[in-house]
């Protein structure tokens, strides 16, 4: 799946099997399955977004950008959050029987009607603000 948001082309190299047998087999090693359930991997994705978000408390934009650019343990904190989002993430797609890349693409176009071009540009409003 290729798309282009805000002109940086993202791609999304969607290898279902990959995704489909990986966290699997972790969870069933450890008999993990009985807990994901959609609330409880809905609740574990914002939790961990939060523990993203506390690596950067406190700091300035500019701080966050360098720590991860030169602070090699930083950036693999960071990293190591934001893998636990995704993985939460595929996990609540898989026992949801969720597509992830057509949930992107379609919630892409969706965005592009809300937020026309011509009232959008250059703004972070909410739609509603435009
Ligand atoms: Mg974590």
């Amino acid at each position: 799946v290729c798309v282009r948001i805000a002109s940086h082309e993202i791609r999304l190299q969607y290898d279902s099997a990959i995704f489909a047998r990986t966290p699997h087999q972790v969870q069933d090693d450890r008999d993990w399955k009985q807990f994901h359930d959609p609330k409880s991997l809905a609740e574990a994705i914002s939790i961990e977004a939060s523990e993203l978000l506390e690596l950067f408390l406190w700091k300035s934009v500019a701080d966050v950008k360098a720590a991860i650019e030169s602070e090699p343990r930083f950036r693999r904190a960071v990293e190591e959050e934001l893998a636990d989002v995704f993985c939460f993430g595929l996990n609540l797609a898989n026992v949801a029987n969720i597509d992830v890349a057509s949930a992107i693409v379609k919630k892409i176009e969706s965005n592009k009607k809300k937020y026309p071009i011509e009232k959008s540009k250059g703004t972070a409003a909410k739609y509603d603000k435009l």
